[in-house]
């Protein structure tokens, strides 16, 4: 709801606007950031005291969720009830995801279909993705909403460029389910262009080579910036490569270095490998020590692990210079983007293929949710004079005769765009015609992804080849395709938004709604402990630092009678309800702080002792 101020200074009026957030929901971790006073900022979250939160979920016995740090230290622990890198299951079907299944440490319904929503089980309830990634958007939007002081209710989300359909329509439908209305879905490279962009001198035209290597994902985009505008001239990419990828390859190094019985712990193993991977971007060697045995990888062996990933996405930088029409040697820039970009082996592979070297001077983690937030200030027009122009990365077409795929709409078509083409019946009186819409680079259709059919019904009988059937494809700004079917001669005409196979429909998303608002106090109810729990450990640790600092001036009985209290609100953490801590806190607090201002004084005295003070 917008809100009015008063100006103190004049007693004007002053509309204030809805804050629109933006949002880069990673694989690994996800960032909320807004834009203050003209600059693109990284939301702090004051409980995890960081702008990166976990992309991870943690079910506790009651089924209550946990997102952020907090879940992921729970990983090892439980590893069933731990959920993470959900990117790479949102719009997916099981078997989709079914031969990657051994990733992962927690449960996935084998439904053996094709045709529905990948679910997680977890005890006795299921999640599909959609679900797990609203609650990651809204621990964002709680975060956002804490600091901002505000409600948040709008919001730009970023996924990678080379998303399908079906997982941009998942996304939209995750922050609708977190209370977000999803104003732009925007590509996570376009955004880093927009956040590396902002600050060049308008009058430069640069062409840039957005490389995005994250947790779960690869894109890589080239650009044109000119006079404000950001165009995108073509992207590619691989939505299941990034650096998970690389942790499985040395868990899979690692486990050839143990006997038998530890070769299984795989938990343990990953979180391991990823501190190895993060430590050889820095270091030639990394050694541990695992349940007695030893485990150790090398710069030259994990250089050659990770050889045949690099090689995958310089095949997909081939590809996107060869779209963009190109020579490499027009790239003005190649902007690193995503943590796993902060391997050295990666950089030199990048910079030898472009013939340059490559520009890594954004925070790799930042620069998407920076990019989303000033997306957000275009859209809240507060910026005129930026204007993002983006594409479809792959072809839309329909199947037609024989199972081949006509596009309709080929891959890097810039968005919004609209493109049809006529069609007629095969057959003597036919009334009715399947449109099937695909997306997909491959010439037949089962090899490409199917977005949904429909059927166009009512048309008047006439002989084989005589109706005229137009269909039109119209994408929006969010690359998400609505389909229009008309036959010219009769005027019967049908017009379907293509709603995704492997996303919820309409009356699901209702009843998840009513779930997640029924249980919005509860949700309250859990945070609120958690928080006071937090504030109250940081009460307890404080007061027995200031009982040691102070131990030559306490009296007996007021070190007594501190440690009580202390140890009544260390009792009340682990058992109490959020008013009953909220009790034993306040009875520390206001026995404590007139000794700590008493002893405030005695310190002022010791300083000054023997010290005069000049005239
Ligand atoms: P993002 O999805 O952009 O947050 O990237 C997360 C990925 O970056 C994870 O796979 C991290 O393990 C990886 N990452 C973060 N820091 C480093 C580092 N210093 N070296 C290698 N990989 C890293």
């Amino acid at each position: 709801m917008a809100k009015f101020s008063i100006n103190l200074k004049d007693g004007n009026v002053e509309h204030q606007k809805e804050p629109i957030i933006g949002i880069d929901l990673g694989t690994t971790n996800s960032l909320v950031a807004f834009i203050k006073d003209n600059e693109a900022y990284c939301i702090i979250d004051d409980q995890q005291k960081s702008a990166l939160v976990p992309s991870i979920i943690y079910f506790d016995e009651n089924d209550q969720p946990i997102v952020g740090e907090q879940a992921k230290s729970m990983m090892a622990l439980h590893p069933e009830r731990t959920i993470y890198s959900i990117k790479r299951l949102i719009g997916k079907s099981y078997k989709d995801f079914e031969n990657q299944t051994n990733r992962i440490a927690y449960k996935i319904l084998d439904d053996g279909l094709d045709s529905s929503l990948v679910k997680v089980v977890v005890g006795e309830k299921l999640y599909n993705p959609i679900q797990l990634s609203s609650l990651i958007l809204k621990e964002l939007k709680n975060i956002a909403e804490k600091s901002l002081d505000q409600n948040v209710q709008k919001a730009v989300i970023t996924v990678p460029a080379y998303f399908n359909d079906s997982q941009r329509q998942a996304t939209r439908d995750a922050g609708k389910l977190a209370g977000l209305d999803v104003l732009r879905i925007v590509n996570e490279p376009t955004a880093a262009s927009l956040s590396y962009g902002i600050g060049l001198n308008k009058d430069t035209k640069e062409i840039v080579a957005v490389y995005d290597l994250g947790g779960g994902t690869f894109d890589i985009s080239i650009l044109i910036l000119e006079d404000g505008v950001f165009e995108v001239l073509s992207t590619n990419g691989d939505t299941n490569l990034g650096g998970d990828d690389i942790d499985q390859l040395i868990v899979q190094h690692f486990a050839n270095q143990l006997n038998e019985s530890n070769k299984t712990k795989f938990h343990e193993l990953r979180t391991i490998a990823e501190t190895a991977k993060k430590q050889l971007s820095f270091q030639d060697q990394f050694t541990t020590q695992f349940h007695g045995e030893t485990l150790s990888i090398d710069i030259q062996q994990f250089e050659q692990l990770i050889q045949p990933l690099i090689a995958k996405t310089l095949v997909a930088c081939q590809r996107v210079v060869t779209d963009a029409v190109l020579d490499i040697a027009e790239i003005n820039r190649v902007v690193m983007v995503g943590g796993s970009t902060r391997i050295p082996a990666i950089k030199k592979a990048v910079a030898t293929f472009f013939k340059k070297e490559v520009y890594d001077q954004l925070n790799p983690d930042e620069v998407v949710a920076l990019g989303a937030a000033i997306q957000a200030d275009i859209l809240a027009g507060n910026r005129k004079d930026l204007l993002l122009i983006d594409i479809t990365p792959l072809s839309l077409g329909i199947e037609t005769v024989g199972g081949l795929m006509d596009t309709i709409l080929p891959r890097n078509s810039k968005v919004p765009n609209k493109a049809g083409r006529q069609y007629t019946t095969s057959v003597d009186g036919q009334t009715t015609l399947k449109v099937a819409v695909f997306q997909g680079e491959r010439d037949l259709v089962t090899d490409n992804r199917k977005l949904g059919e429909f059927i166009l019904k009512g048309i008047p009988p006439m002989p084989a080849g005589i109706p005229k059937i137009d269909i039109q494809f119209v994408v929006n700004t969010d690359g998400i395709l609505k389909v229009v079917a008309k036959e010219l001669r009769s005027g019967v005409a049908q017009e379907i938004e293509i709603k995704s196979t492997y996303g919820i429909t309409e009356e699901e998303m209702a009843l998840m709604l009513l779930d997640s608002i029924q249980n919005a106090e509860k949700d309250m109810k859990i945070r609120a402990l958690l928080e006071i729990q937090t504030e109250a450990s940081s009460v307890v640790h404080s007061s027995k630092k200031f009982i040691q600092q102070n131990i030559q001036f306490l009296e007996n009985e007021e070190k007594e009678t501190l440690n009580n209290h202390i140890q009544l609100l260390e009792n009340a953490i682990k058992v109490a309800t959020k008013d009953e801590i909220q009790t034993v806190m306040d009875a520390l607090n206001a026995y404590a702080t007139p000794i700590a201002h008493q002893m405030m004084d005695v310190q002022i005295l010791e300083a000054m002792k023997g010290k005069k003070i000049e005239a």
